[in-house]
């Protein structure tokens, strides 16, 4: 592992290390510890409190956010560890001998929210396909980075394997993703950033995965039961305080329920504690900075101006609350799926409740965004959830809050992304399959 020195030397310790890597034996070397050269074994995480602690002081993320995150950072190696061990790198295609090759140095970059998780899940899939990775973590995430960067030091993962540069995205980020050496970017972060990464891979077609931003829909059908749905699409909407790029922000209900949904969510609202996220009580703490505050007010002074009602929330800070990046849990109603608040990212706890006539008209709204990363669809019926689901144009579709699959592929549709994450997808990012004929 190198940290702390320029980009580039860091960029030269991972190329040099490429070929090394690349003709390790798969199975033994990148799966089991041994000889020092531990793997996806690794027990890094075996630091779970002191990620549990970065993730809170760092932008003050609630528990129950945490509680998914920190053991997750460790999972995703031994759930790689699964894919590995029965993924076939090589077989015949017709007269064909097909392998499937490290795609060679790979750079991963980080949003802050949940950093070091993202760099855990984006690690071990380039580990599985024996790809050399150096990571540029967020510059708002030094605490998450510092932790992370010891854990996986500690793992005594094999010289080259990962490598570990921080800086600003447009300073180091941009130089890392211009350069001729890297062959492979996987990115998550905002959709204007990912786009210009994009730009700039285009020009080496450089291999790229990208996990961007989200406006998801929660759809409730009329025959879904309200006394068990209303808090999971609450917990949805406001997971990680509303700076979740799967939050579940557009609430889409019936025309024959709706002031009934209505009148349960102004009340279920007030289980959505704000503040100090050192309280496991609070579900949503501050936002990451002074600017994200500015921007979540913003969005709640123009959904009033877009004529959207406050069913709950509003600007400003929680009346109990006077200093701190903290919103107000905030519901629109009387929601247009035109309106702005319905179409951008907002990234904090605002959601927008939008009424529709049949389901039809669901899926239709459900679709109309530039964004596809999830949807929740939430029914009594399961194959009528499905049914709808076939329809949905989502990377990820979550049927009655169901719990998360490890090893299923996770990526967007549209402007959300491209490419996919976790499991047996998440390992061919880091391949490129070579033919072998006669
Ligand atoms: P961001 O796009 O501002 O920054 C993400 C990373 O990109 C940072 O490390 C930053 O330094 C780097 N960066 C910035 N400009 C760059 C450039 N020109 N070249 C290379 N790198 C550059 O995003 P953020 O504010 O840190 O995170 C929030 C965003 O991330 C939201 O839009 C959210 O939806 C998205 N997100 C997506 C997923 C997903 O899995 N789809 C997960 C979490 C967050």
């Amino acid at each position: 592992m190198v940290a702390n020195k320029e980009p580039l030397e860091i960029l030269a310790n991972a190329v040099s290390s490429r070929e090394a890597i690349a003709h390790r034996d798969i199975i033994d070397d990148r799966i089991r510890c041994k000889h020092g050269q531990g793997c996806l074994d690794i027990e890094c995480i075996g630091c779970p409190d002191d990620l549990i602690d970065a993730m809170r002081e760092e932008y003050g993320a609630p528990s129950n956010f945490i509680e998914f995150s920190a053991p997750r950072a460790g999972n995703v190696f031994l759930d790689m560890a699964k894919t590995l061990a029965n993924y076939d790198f090589r077989r015949r295609i017709g007269t064909a001998e097909v392998e499937m090759r490290p795609s060679g140095v790979a750079v991963a970059i980080t949003p802050w929210n949940s950093n070091y998780g993202f760099i855990c899940g984006k690690l071990s899939a380039a580990i599985a396909a024996g790809a050399t990775m150096v990571i540029k973590p967020s510059e708002m995430s030094a605490i998450q980075t510092h932790v992370i960067t010891e854990c996986l030091h500690a793992a005594g993962l094999p010289e080259g394997v990962f490598n570990i540069v921080t800086g600003y995205g447009a300073v180091v980020g941009s130089a890392l993703t211009a350069h001729h050496d890297v062959s492979k970017i996987t990115f998550t972060g905002s959709t204007a950033t990912g786009r210009s990464i994009v730009r700039s891979a285009a020009e080496t077609m450089k291999r790229v995965t990208m996990e961007l931003g989200g406006k998801s829909p929660s759809l409730i059908l009329e025959d879904a039961d309200l006394d068990v749905i209303l808090p999971q699409v609450l917990a949805a909407g406001f997971l990680n305080s509303g700076q979740a790029c799967i939050a579940g922000t557009r609430i889409l209900a019936p025309f024959s329920k709706f002031e009934e949904i209505e009148a349960r969510l102004q009340e279920a609202v007030k289980d959505f504690k704000v503040g100090n996220t050192k309280d496991k009580t609070v579900r949503i703490g501050p936002m990451v900075s002074q600017k994200q505050w500015d921007r979540v007010q913003y969005y709640i002074r123009l959904g009033q101006e877009e004529g959207a009602s406050l069913l709950a929330g509003g600007e400003g800070r929680p009346e109990e609350l006077s200093q701190g990046w903290f919103v107000r849990p905030t519901i629109f109603t009387g929601v247009n799926n035109n309106m702005r608040i319905a179409r951008e990212e907002i990234f904090g706890p605002v959601l927008s409740l939008i009424r529709y006539r049949d389901e039809d008209e669901a899926v239709t709204i459900a679709n109309d965004t530039d964004y596809g990363l999830q949807a929740q669809v939430f029914s009594s019926d399961i194959s009528r959830a499905r049914r709808v689901a076939g329809r949905i144009e989502a990377g990820r579709v979550i049927l009655n809050g169901a719990p998360h699959e490890p090893l299923a592929p996770f990526g967007g549709f549209k402007q959300s992304g491209f490419g996919r994450e976790f499991g047996v997808f998440g390992l061919e990012a880091f391949l490129e399959p070579r033919a072998v004929l006669g």
